[in-house]
């Protein structure tokens, strides 16, 4: 539905943004993740339509909104922009900054505002209410309404959760991906959270240095990663040196089959710890557990062995017989993945 082709960005002798291509699919629900300064709200202006980009295309279904000799300002483009702060206007309250651009007369704003507000599931009596009287998260949900407010057939998503409390943060995140699924509204959300990113989209693109390293499903992107810097931005990693052949790691855990086997020879492969299944040895233990980091539900396991080039730092569900010194069995679920040298 929208699609992006060889978008730049350069402010002054700084590239943000380079030779950025994307698709996304009506309806569907994308995020865009990356570090602090990686050049992800720049992206979003301009789509939204408050850059200018120093070239490339961008089509929203037959539209053309830029390219070459085409400029479709911001309120002509049909999309919905929630920013990463300040989204509302202190000086209003709720309900005038959600009818905020409606056209109705005063009669049918009044019934829009409150379906609005049904409909992201905010008290109507708070439309009389001033910005700064209601919570981090109902400002949210008010931003989102203003937003949707226009119908727009695209929402674009800046950080929008990034001020809530981590409880609060996954069901906003769960309500808003229910709510733009009902609405049949596409989205792209931006975010340094991995976890946020994950979770909420179909389809992700990990942006670095203003480039994509990767786009592809969450579970793709996740558990094949096409470098380590990506496959640790993303989660913890267990990542070594293995001797890979015919689509085989030889490794220190044992030969581990390996998922994309075109990589051969001296490698580097990546495990997501949940890969490992500790288990207590009696006899001819894999490992011994050199140190504990217990932090409640999860603990962090330090194994060493005297065949391992390194000591394997592991986070797992945490055991009351994991303690410092005791011998453990490794076993290896899945396959490994092949990062390129
Ligand atoms: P992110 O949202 O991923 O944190 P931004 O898109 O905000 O990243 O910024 C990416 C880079 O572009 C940063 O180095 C930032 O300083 C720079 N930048 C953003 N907007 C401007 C601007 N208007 N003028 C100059 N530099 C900018
Ligand atoms: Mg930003």
């Amino acid at each position: 539905m929208i699609e992006l082709s060889g978008i730049s960005k350069t402010f002054g002798q700084t590239t943000v943004l380079d030779d950025i291509n994307l698709k996304v699919k009506a309806g569907s629900r994308t995020a865009i993740v990356g570090p602090s300064g990686s050049g992800k709200t720049t992206l979003l202006r301009i789509l939204a339509g408050f850059e200018i980009p120093d070239g490339g295309h961008i089509t929203l279904g037959d539209k053309v909104l830029f390219d070459q000799n085409t400029f479709i300002p911001a309120h002509e483009r049909g999309i919905g922009f929630v920013p990463q702060e300040g989204a509302l206007f202190p000086h209003m309250k709720v309900g005038d900054n959600i009818a905020y651009g409606l056209k109705g007369s005063k009669e049918e704003n009044h019934l829009r505002v409150a379906e609005l507000m049904e409909l992201v599931s905010l008290d109507t009596r708070l439309a009389s209410h001033w910005p700064h009287e209601i919570s981090g998260g109902q400002q949210q949900r008010v931003a989102l309404a203003r937003a949707l407010a226009q119908k727009p057939a695209l929402m674009l998503l800046d950080e929008p959760f990034s001020a809530l409390d981590t409880g609060l943060r996954a069901a906003t995140r769960k309500a808003t991906a229910d709510l733009l699924e009902q609405a049949g509204v596409a989205s792209i959300l931006v975010t340094h959270d991995q976890q946020e990113a994950l979770s909420f989209a179909s389809q992700i693109a990990v942006i670095r240095h203003g480039r994509f390293t990767q786009v592809g499903s969450p579970v793709d992107v996740y558990s094949q990663p096409v470098d380590e810097e990506t496959a640790l931005f993303l989660g913890d990693a267990l990542i070594f040196p293995a001797q890979v052949n015919g689509g085989v790691a030889r490794c220190c855990l044992g030969d581990i089959s390996v998922n994309n086997p075109q990589h051969t020879g001296e490698r580097r492969i990546m495990l997501r710890p949940e890969q490992l299944m500790i288990t207590a040895a009696h006899q001819q233990p894999t490992a011994i557990i050199s140190e504990v980091d217990f932090t409640g539900h999860l603990s962090t396991l330090t194994l060493t062995a005297p065949g391992w080039p390194m000591a394997l730092q592991v986070k797992t569900l945490s055991q009351q017989h994991w303690q410092k010194g005791a011998p453990v069995n490794v076993a290896v679920n899945g396959h490994a993945c092949v990062l390129a040298a």
